[in-house]
């Protein structure tokens, strides 16, 4: 971070502070955003978290959690403290179209010096102070460096290490992807300040209700596709899906990584049908790029590996389409 002095001095004296994080908030977007709550009030400063739309279920157990305020449940709320606010923290995220409408409140109404620390690709200019790491595994990670950065490491206590190793453990899959030495020596701090990392492995990956299983086997089942010719999966669900398996918010996570189990897959997809839009999920392996056709094609961005857009054509058009592109990409995926 280029100016960290002067976010240092705006720092050191008792401010109002609100952090963000991006709408489907994940693992990495909660564990920042309650891992820079806890450590921004040891510093006597006053905090409030406001994110855009609710967080999944699995993440219940996590201290703090039900402190958040949802923009889509409290809307005057959560404008009146962006409104006040003299700094805002946005984490997990680097453009202001993923947070909805608080992202035009701090495009337009808001005095407030913005933060940002995020580790996706192509940050928008709209921060006063960036941290951006796209090398970091995680938003979490890079918790961890700021407070080296600013020298707060001591201001570390259990509930801010685990917040911390939730969203390493989620955006990293347990390990499996964005991994560094850098990543191992923090998290080798993490387990030694007393992080109980099997417990926390536990609570998070270990907490699907039998009507997840039951949606998994339907997907590999029934709606699972692999395209051979292009090292691809995919996955698709209808609106009556989400009717038949009472599919709310959260629930389908993590299931276009099945499609990668498959021997030669490169680029996995998930395709579902929203109340208004559709929504895509894509993820990689290797050098594979799913950002660009998330970008290109599908008005939305992310990681190499892990990306995400959506479509206003109906399901089957936009499968479709994706199918179209695919001769593009072959080359790229059918190599090694
Ligand atoms: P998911 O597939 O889990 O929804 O998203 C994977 C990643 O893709 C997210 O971490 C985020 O970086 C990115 N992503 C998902 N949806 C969108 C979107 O609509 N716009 C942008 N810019 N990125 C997205
Ligand atoms: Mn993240």
């Amino acid at each position: 971070m280029e100016n960290l002095e002067e976010l240092k001095k705006i720092l050191s004296y008792p401010k109002e502070i609100v952090i963000t994080s991006h709408r489907n908030p994940d693992g990495d977007a909660i564990g920042s955003t309650l891992a820079m709550y806890f450590y921004l009030q040891t510093l006597g400063h006053t905090v409030w978290m406001v994110i855009p739309s609710e967080y999944p279920d699995f993440l219940e157990w996590m201290p703090g959690i039900q402190d958040i305020i949802v923009y889509d449940i409290k809307q005057e709320r959560s404008k009146e403290l962006v409104e006040r606010a003299d700094v805002v923290f946005c984490l997990d995220f680097n453009a202001l179209d993923r947070i909805d409408k608080l992202g035009e409140m701090l495009n337009q109404q808001t005095r407030a010096k913005i933060v940002m620390i995020d580790h996706h690709l192509d940050p928008e200019p709209f921060a006063h102070f960036v941290m951006s790491e796209p090398d970091a595994s995680s938003t979490c990670e890079m918790i961890y460096d700021f407070l080296g950065l600013i020298g707060h490491l001591d201001k570390m206590d259990l509930t801010i290490a685990e917040s911390i190793m939730t969203g390493i453990l989620t955006d990293t899959g347990s390990f499996k992807y964005g991994t560094s030495p850098k990543l191992y020596r923090v998290v080798a701090d993490l387990v030694e300040f007393g992080v109980n990392d099997y417990e926390l492995q536990d609570l998070i990956f270990n907490s699907l209700k039998e009507k997840h299983l039951r949606l998994l086997g339907h997907c590999l089942n029934n709606r699972m596709e692999i395209l051979e010719e292009y090292n691809t999966g995919i996955i698709t669900l209808t609106k009556d899906d989400y009717v038949k398996f009472s599919i709310s918010r959260g629930d389908t996570e993590g299931i276009v990584n099945h499609l990668l189990k498959v021997r030669n897959v490169k680029m996995a997809v998930f395709i579902t049908e929203q109340p208004t839009i559709v929504k895509i999920s894509l993820r990689s392996k290797g050098d594979f790029s799913v950002q660009e056709i998330a970008q290109k094609h599908f008005k939305g961005g992310g990681h190499r590996n892990a990306s995400g857009g959506l479509s206003f054509q109906s399901l089957d058009d936009t499968v479709k389409k994706f199918k179209e592109l695919l001769p593009r990409y072959q080359a790229a995926l059918m190599n090694e």
